[in-house]
């Protein structure tokens, strides 16, 4: 796809045919040539063969009608800088900038569920996965946009579209350029902080945005093991704060095989 407002936004944009995992391909390129791949660099592609969510499960999609997007992020060109324990904000600010830019093209009901995950009415319409740079000098969060997938292709019983949602013809090009400008804002003005996320106003700004916070949620745990609880915010780290019959605690994203309202 020809998308000339994505381009203007991006500090480049490179549109591949088909890709394996835009992640996988955007840490290889920019590990090794990093001069040519500055801080909101994009790979995209609408057929990934190989797609990958959380904990090395897959994501998939139809050819065509879904996007994978791939964004570099360096925060050492931004003023401030990003500590790692900042980085579990990634994610959600780009969920954030996501819900943002699918509401813009006409979805209702958008909701952004901690750590990683946009769904409307319930229903996965975007996942996204924040990944490290193996020398850690930057890191790439990508996402998989559902936009037509009809009702018989869908990947997962939990999955939606843009077109199902009532997004008949969904603007790929305003939406990711949308999505990357706001993307831009909120990581500048949390590194421009210097990854504190409550100078920066990101830890309440997350708070309102994300549906997972003052709801029952479901936790299951690496050992299988499910626990109930309330979420009542997240720390400033961006972990789940949560009060379980044991008391309060803190999860992380990494923690956390599957959560369920
Ligand atoms: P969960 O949804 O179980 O809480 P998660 O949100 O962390 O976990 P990921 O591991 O990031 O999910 O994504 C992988 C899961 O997403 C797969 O197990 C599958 O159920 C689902 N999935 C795969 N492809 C798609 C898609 N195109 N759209 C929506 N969901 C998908």
């Amino acid at each position: 796809p020809d998308l000339p407002r994505t381009r203007s936004v991006a500090s480049r944009l490179v549109v591949v045919e088909r890709a394996g995992s835009t992640n996988r391909e955007l840490i290889e390129q920019a590990s090794a040539s990093p001069a040519e791949w500055p801080h909101l660099s994009v790979l995209l592609t609408d057929e990934q063969t190989a797609g990958r969510g959380r904990l090395g499960r897959q994501w998939s999609a139809p050819p065509g009608s879904s996007l994978a997007i791939s964004v570099l992020l360096r925060p050492d060109e931004l003023p401030g800088s990003l500590p790692v324990g900042a980085f579990g904000w990634l994610p959600l600010l780009a969920g954030v900038a996501m819900k943002r830019a699918i509401t813009a093209a006409g979805a209702a009901g958008v909701e952004l569920k901690w750590p990683n995950d946009v769904l409307i009415s319930g229903k996965k319409v975007c996942g996204i996965l924040a990944e490290l740079l193996p020398d850690a000098s930057a890191v790439v969060v990508g996402s998989g946009l559902n936009l037509t997938i009809g009702a018989d292709e869908l990947p997962a019983p939990t999955a939606t579209s843009l077109r199902l949602a009532g997004v008949a013809e969904p603007d790929a090009d305003a939406i990711v350029a949308a999505y990357l400008d706001e993307l831009r804002v909120l990581m500048y003005e949390l590194a421009n902080s210097g990854g504190d996320a409550d100078g920066s106003g990101i830890r309440s700004l997350i708070e309102r945005e994300c549906a997972t916070v003052g709801r029952e949620v479901r936790i299951e745990l690496p050992d299988g093991t499910i626990q109930v609880a309330k979420a009542t915010g997240l720390d400033e780290g961006g972990r789940l704060m949560v009060i379980t019959d044991a008391g309060p605690a803190a999860v992380a994203a990494g923690d956390v095989t599957h959560l369920r309202y």
